[in-house]
């Protein structure tokens, strides 16, 4: 830090320790059903607690009881200036303890780690943002523009009850805002001692989730049947799920590709960029999925009873189309899936794009590199999905910057929703201190 902590108080590279533990010990599962998902509201007011004890005034909003998100905001020096909102959400997905080496709500310090259910998705960054605003209020420090901070609910199952609860219905607490910082990016991928990237999200993946009907004559199992639905969605769903679609290199993947072979050593080719992604180690399937549209069968119903042929059944299919490509991608697939089969929405998100450019850009770069001189900002693409949809619906420009530095062992991509979930207690430290500069210089 480039402050001291006020007389009596820790600093916020002590504090975010204590915070993380707080945020993991309070078991904030989306299940997806509200009757189920608990623990957003504790968490919320947890947060709400923590800033009013600095003199930060925030707003709580539920969109049904228990979904509560939070919003506050930090007044900057040049109110002129258009406000930088900082996401986090609260929500975590489930955790079987009985496949964990801690429990999952224990909050754990064992190993130099912080171990729990959310330590790297996200309550990791939900820290990191309250200990360096927490420092800030104590020691006189205001930010040069307007921040606001929110943190939702809900962002584990699409954000209905959370960020995009929140754009629909209380637009207003975003007012001004221009730029937005949120998960997934930030993170280091360590090339060798002196060389680490930091990937930084400049876009992500759309999501195109469609249900495929087929229909037919309904009948009797016993007899011949040549118009069985069953039979035809199988088929439509089968070629669904070994279809590949045609790589795309959009402008985010391609600079991260050349980039990113430059520095490895590694020759690329942009008609056959799948050769070099081979060669990327544990981050190849963070950008495998980024090249071209994908199409995944996920459920099946169809039938009520073994000896009955129904006269309709149903396959749900998870797409994820690239920046512009949603109409591309159901015209392809109706080719693949043919015309006999009915095709409908139910959850559709356009993909998020933005520039690696710009005086954010740059303070995001200048923070890594004061914070490490190894580091190299690169952009890249996630192939799942953020808050940043539903905060993109406003115009705010979305980047995923949630610094963290990791050893370079670590398999930070097999963490997310994964067991053992953990983050390395000084790659917390770290994240504070980056932060605390970027936001001092955006
Ligand atoms: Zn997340």
């Amino acid at each position: 830090m480039t402050s001291h902590a006020a007389p009596n108080h820790p600093s916020a590279t002590d504090e975010v320790v204590d915070i993380c533990r707080d945020l993991l010990l309070i078991d904030t599962s989306n299940t997806g059903d509200n009757a189920t998902s608990a623990g957003e509201r504790v968490a919320a007011e947890y947060v709400a607690g923590q800033l009013a004890e600095v003199g930060i005034t925030s707003e709580l909003r539920e969109s049904a009881p228990g979904r509560t998100s939070l919003v506050a905001r930090i007044p900057g020096t040049d109110p002129g200036r258009g406000a930088l909102l900082v996401h986090g959400h609260l929500d975590v997905v489930p955790a079987d303890a009985s496949e964990w080496s801690v429990h999952p709500f224990s909050g754990e310090l064992r190993d130099g780690y912080l171990w729990g259910r959310g330590a790297i998705d996200m309550k990791d960054f939900d820290a990191m943002v309250l200990a360096v605003v927490r420092q800030w209020q104590r020691t006189g420090v205001r930010p040069p523009r307007d921040i606001v901070l929110a943190y939702t609910a809900d962002e584990e199952a699409g954000g209905d009850y959370g960020a995009h609860f929140l754009v629909d219905r209380h637009r207003e607490l975003f007012d001004g805002c221009t730029e937005a910082i949120g998960e997934v990016g930030g993170f280091s991928y360590s090339v060798n001692d002196d060389l680490r990237l930091y990937l930084i999200q400049t876009a992500e993946k759309g999501l195109d989730w469609l249900r495929l009907h087929a229909k037919g004559r309904p009948g009797h199992g016993s007899m011949v049947h040549d118009d069985n639905a069953v039979t035809a969605l199988a088929e439509a769903v089968a070629r669904v799920g070994r279809h590949s679609f045609p790589v795309v290199l959009t402008p985010t993947v391609r600079t991260f590709l050349e980039q990113v072979s430059e520095l490895l050593g590694i020759e690329f080719d942009p008609n056959d960029p799948e050769l070099a992604i081979a060669k990327l180690g544990p981050i190849a399937n963070i950008v495998g999925a980024t090249i071209r549209n994908t199409a995944n069968p996920t459920r099946l119903e169809a039938g009520y009873k073994d000896n009955v042929i129904p006269g309709r059944a149903s396959a749900t299919i998870d797409c994820r189309s690239l920046p512009g490509q949603s109409e591309l991608l159901l015209e392809q697939l109706r080719q693949v899936i043919g015309p006999e089969i009915e095709v409908e929405y139910t959850h559709r998100q356009p993909a998020v794009e933005t520039t690696f450019d710009g005086d954010l850009v740059d303070a995001m770069s200048a923070a890594l590199r004061a914070e490490d001189p190894g580091a190299r900002p690169v952009p890249y693409m996630l192939s799942g999905g953020t808050d940043a949809k539903a905060f993109e619906r406003l115009g705010i420009r979305c980047f995923g910057f949630a610094p963290l530095r990791l050893p370079a062992d670590l398999n930070f991509s097999a963490l997310f929703h994964g067991i053992d979930e953990r983050v390395p207690v000084d790659g917390l430290q770290f994240g504070v201190r980056v932060l605390d500069r970027f936001l001092r210089g955006s």
